[in-house]
């Protein structure tokens, strides 16, 4: 399998469909080899644009989804980031090669398998400088690290759990799925003088947020 030829036929797709569009964010997905992020027996579908098992019934998110996430945020070198949702790792990549040199990206998974392979996984890919995956409960945020300039999560929440609003910096922005479990809408918040400004961006489906804030 020509891995590169696939990445590269990926990209192109998501450019035509308008999903992929600043510069940045085209040469991470350029960048980040989707194949060390999906099981081996899933390396054939790796450029497929759809969400892929990861074992312990959980996905890595379609590179569609992670591609409306990443463009959603403004992502830049410098930033404060956490991640709701490791998985694979996959999307704390892309987010890593934005942010870096000088950004951080704190990336919480709550099944420790899964958590142990994305470390592995950012590894693989050289980006252990600005991605650090936790082994946690998510639905709590990471008060050790905050305050964020971005707060994105890859799990569907039964709303809004107050951590993330007061882990948010001042002119932050926290991106949720926030709905029932596995259909949501995402929503794009801002926190602007203590109050928050909801936009929705639309439909979308993720596995449940769990924990303490999340779905029982
Ligand atoms: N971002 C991932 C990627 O790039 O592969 C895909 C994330 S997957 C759709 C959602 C993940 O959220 C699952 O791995 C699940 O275990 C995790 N999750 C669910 N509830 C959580 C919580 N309270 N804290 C941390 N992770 C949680």
């Amino acid at each position: 399998m020509n891995y590169e030829k696939k990445r590269k036929e990926m990209v192109k797709h998501l450019i035509s469909e308008g999903r992929i569009y600043s510069e940045a964010v085209i040469s991470a997905f350029g960048n980040v080899p989707r194949e060390v992020f999906v099981p081996v027996s899933q390396k054939l579908s790796a450029y497929v644009d759809t969400p892929l098992s990861i074992g312990e019934g959980q996905t890595i998110s379609a590179p569609h989804m992670v591609a409306i996430m990443v463009e959603a945020l403004d992502l830049k070198d410098g930033l404060n980031v956490l991640e709701v949702g490791a998985g694979s790792g996959y999307h704390a990549a892309i987010v890593g090669h934005l942010i870096k040199p000088s950004g951080h990206l704190y990336s919480i998974e709550r099944i420790s398998s899964l958590a142990n392979r994305a470390r592995e996984n950012i590894r693989k890919v050289g980006l252990e400088d600005n991605v650090t995956i936790i082994e946690a409960d998510g639905s709590l945020g990471l008060e050790s690290h905050a305050p964020y300039d971005r707060i994105f999560v890859t799990c569907a929440s039964p709303g809004i759990p107050p951590p993330f609003v007061k882990q948010l910096k001042e002119g932050g922005q926290l991106l949720i799925p926030s709905g029932s479990s596995y259909v949501s809408d995402l929503l794009l918040v801002t926190k602007k003088g203590g109050e928050i400004d909801e936009k929705n961006l639309g439909g979308c489906a993720f596995v449940p947020l769990r924990g303490r804030y999340g779905f029982k």
